[in-house]
C-alpha cells in the first residue's frame, strides 16, 4: 500500500477509534474533516522517520481550532498557514503529511 494511502486509512480509523473527540477541547464531532490527527514530536523533526509518522504515541486527536492554536498559527499566521495547507481551520490538516509522504514515496519508488 502507498503510504499516502496508508496514512489516509491510519488517520480515519485513529479519529474513529479515539472517539472523534478533540483530546484538547474534549469536545466531541461528527465529521471526519472536523477533526486532524496532530503529531506530538512535530513533523518538521520526525519527517523522514515513517515509523514515526504512523506511531499512534505521537498522535493527538485535535479539532480544527485547537490544531491551530497549538501550531500558534493567529492572525496573520494563521492565514498563511491556511494558504499552505499546514493547518488551520479550512483544510483537514493532513495535507503537510500527506506532502511529506509523497516525498518518502519518490525516494522509495523513484
Ligand atoms: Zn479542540
Ligand atoms: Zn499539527
Amino acid at each position: 500500500m502507498k503510504l499516502t494511502q496508508r496514512w489516509i486509512r491510519f488517520a480515519s480509523s485513529l479519529k474513529q477509534k479515539r472517539g472523534m473527540v478533540c483530546e484538547l477541547c474534549k469536545k466531541k464531532y461528527h465529521k471526519k474533516s472536523e477533526i486532524v490527527c496532530h503529531h506530538i514530536i512535530p513533523m518538521k523533526i520526525i519527517k523522514h522517520d515513517v515509523e514515526m509518522i504512523f506511531d499512534e504515541k505521537n498522535i493527538q486527536i485535535l479539532c480544527n481550532e485547537c490544531h491551530s492554536a497549538v501550531h500558534g498559527y493567529t492572525g496573520t499566521a494563521k492565514l498563511i498557514a491556511e494558504k499552505q495547507n499546514i493547518g488551520g481551520p479550512m483544510h483537514s490538516g493532513a495535507s503537510y503529511v500527506m506532502q511529506t509522504l509523497r516525498k518518502i514515496e519518490r525516494k522509495i519508488y523513484g
